[in-house]
């Protein structure tokens, strides 16, 4: 696979990212709460270099913190974002796709849903997140794409903590994975933030 990281990305989680408690990173004051316009662009560009060659329809985010890298990503591949709903009770109408997904930061289960309107058996879908931790959100996204016969065609991560094990997970049952910034490991006391190369 090919070797890809984003300097700039490193270079502000170095300068603004907080290790928290239980393996958490913060960025919120360029990612996940403050948001940073002209990162998320450079961000929107790398992943179209990255998989601009693919036949991609739409991208699929989760609610909430996703959705503004796929929006910045979207304007590269002219396509429409589409973001998973965490719903507290389930829709039994029929209407919708769903699978659980247990968050990884607010450790409960959410029942996640996306309308039979937004994805269908013509799509090709490229998944974007801001986090990759566990694997949880991805598989849950993987599985809806698949309940919805389309063809994921890559995924686009951010932030991947490689030290947690889903990513290399997700890359040996085959997709197409890429982080623009993988940590390898980080240090609660010093704040120290080490990434993998
Ligand atoms: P996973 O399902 O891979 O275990 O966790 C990924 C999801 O949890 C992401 O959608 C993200 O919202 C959240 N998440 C996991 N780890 C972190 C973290 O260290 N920092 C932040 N801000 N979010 C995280």
């Amino acid at each position: 696979m090919e070797d890809c990281y984003m300097e700039r990305l490193e270079q502000r989680i170095q300068k603004d990212g907080l290790v928290k408690a239980g393996n958490v990173l913060k960025v919120d004051s360029f990612l996940n709460h403050q948001v940073d316009v002209a990162l998320l662009e450079e961000m929107g560009a790398e992943f179209h270099r990255l998989f601009g060659h693919k036949p991609i329809t739409k991208i699929l985010t989760i609610e909430a913190s996703g959705i503004a890298i796929a929006v910045a990503a979207a304007r590269y591949f002219q396509v429409p974002v589409v973001f998973a709903k965490k719903s507290q009770s389930i829709n039994l109408d029929g209407e919708s796709y769903s699978v659980k997904i247990e968050s990884f930061t607010h450790q409960r289960v959410y029942d996640v849903i996306v309308s039979k309107k937004y994805l269908s058996q013509a799509d090709h879908v490229l998944i974007i997140d801001d986090f990759l931790a566990r694997g949880k959100a991805l598989e849950g996204l993987i599985a809806l794409i698949q309940a919805a016969g389309a063809t994921v065609e890559g995924i686009g991560i951010a932030v991947e903590k490689g030290f947690q094990g889903g990513g290399d997970a997700i890359r040996a049952r085959g997709f197409h994975l890429e982080s623009l910034a993988i940590v390898e490991r980080m240090d609660e006391k010093t704040g120290q933030i080490y990434f993998r190369r």
